[in-house]
């Protein structure tokens, strides 16, 4: 069983985002950029299955910029077979996402797409459950386990409120959640052997995908700055500071 894993580049979590001065996007300009945190657990379960001998082969595929062949490059160091970057300097959308990856699966027919939940630079939450509905497969959205039975897939997802038992039939799309797995280090040797693996690069209009964006930013902004906090001297003066200042009660 073949599977397809998405991998997107974006900026290390750990960094301090800094908003562009003219407001029109975040500076990605010399910061340190990672694999998005939940493609990484993606990668991971496709590594596990492999290893548990239920997957043949596993493909990554990344959208973006010439860079991105280092993410691709990190995913085969996790155990990835070969990757396939889709080369464009436009900042692709999720609906662009998803038409690239409904290209991507006719050509390589994967039984099954694992994406992480959500990137986190544009947090949209969108492309997995846009690429089922492109293709019109089953999905499985913020999973935490997974168990393939035949042509069917068992998963469990995290939803409001508990867990979610379900049963896919496959082919099918399913997404990343934080407790699926914990991602493995990469090692050195593993590193080096990755730079042997197949990396194909293609673009968009080679497979017939317009990823043109479709919303425009208007401005982004820092959030309001915290004002200092102060003591109060008793239940009495809280109530009155509430009431009279915050006004909320
Ligand atoms: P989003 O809908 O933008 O929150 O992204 C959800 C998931 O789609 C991410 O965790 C990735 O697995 C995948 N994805 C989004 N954008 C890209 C990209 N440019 N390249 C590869 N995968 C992506």
């Amino acid at each position: 069983m073949k599977v397809l894993v998405t991998v997107k580049r974006v900026i290390d979590p750990y960094v301090k985002v800094r908003v562009k001065s003219d407001g029109s996007g975040v500076e990605t300009a010399n910061v340190k950029m990672t694999m998005n945190p939940f493609c990484e657990i993606a990668v991971e379960q496709a590594v596990r299955m492999k290893e548990a001998g239920v997957v043949s082969e596993i493909v990554a595929v990344s959208i973006g910029a010439p860079q991105c062949q280092e993410t691709l490059r990190t995913a085969m160091a996790m155990g990835v077979d070969r990757g396939i970057l889709v080369e464009t300097e436009v900042d692709v959308q999720p609906l662009a996402v998803a038409k690239v990856m409904k290209a991507i699966v006719a050509k390589e027919s994967p039984k099954l797409v694992i994406m992480g939940k959500q990137a986190i630079d544009d947090d949209s939450n969108q492309s997995g459950q846009m690429l089922a509905a492109l293709l019109g497969w089953p999905q499985a959205a913020f999973i935490s386990k997974i168990e393939i039975n035949g042509d069917n897939a068992d998963v469990t997802r995290e939803i409001d409120g508990g867990l979610e038992k379900i049963a896919i039939r496959l082919p099918a799309v399913v997404t990343a959640d934080l407790r699926l797995n914990e991602p493995r280090y990469v090692t050195l040797p593993n590193i080096m052997k990755a730079k042997k693996k197949p990396l194909e690069v293609v673009k968009p209009d080679a497979l017939g995908v317009d990823v043109a964006p479709r919303l425009t930013t208007l401005k982004v902004e820092e959030p309001a700055k915290r004002g200092a906090g102060v003591k109060v001297a008793d239940v009495k003066e809280l109530v009155a500071k509430l009431k009279n200042e915050a006004k909320i009660i």
